[in-house]
């Protein structure tokens, strides 16, 4: 297992920074964004530091299906997924990436446009 010190999300899913967490298991951890784009914004980290998807390999198979998974379940737990909803994995500068944990955001709650800005 690896985890940053420095790391706000490693932070959050050790419990050392609050967050207002709707789902937790052995391998992901769901909190509020704390500011929510939708009514709905909820962001999945796996437990395990990952920097972003650009340093994902061979070896963070089941690492990335997990969250892909848990934001799935998180959709449905928060009533936006028969509507529909959106998971989106921002990566590096020209991605909007702003925390170098990898996450993926779970919007939903309104209809959203597209292209994303
Ligand atoms: P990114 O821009 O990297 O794709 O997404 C990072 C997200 O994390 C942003 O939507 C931002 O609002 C959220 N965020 C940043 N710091 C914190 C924090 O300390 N707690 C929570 N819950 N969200 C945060
Ligand atoms: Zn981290």
């Amino acid at each position: 297992m690896s985890s940053e010190s420095d790391c706000i999300f490693c932070g959050i899913a050790a419990g050392r920074i609050a967050s207002d967490i709707v789902r937790e298991d052995e391998r992901t951890v769901a909190f509020r964004d704390t500011n929510p784009q939708a009514p709905t914004h909820v962001l999945v980290i796996p437990r395990d530091h990952l920097t972003s998807l650009d340093h994902a390999g061979p070896d963070d198979r089941d690492l990335l299906g997990d969250v892909l998974r848990a934001a799935g379940e998180v959709a449905r737990s928060e009533g936006i997924a028969d509507a529909g909803y959106r998971t989106v994995i921002n990566t590096g500068e020209e991605g909007g990436q702003s925390v170098g944990h990898l996450h993926a955001h779970v919007l939903g709650g309104r209809r959203l446009t597209w292209p994303p800005g």
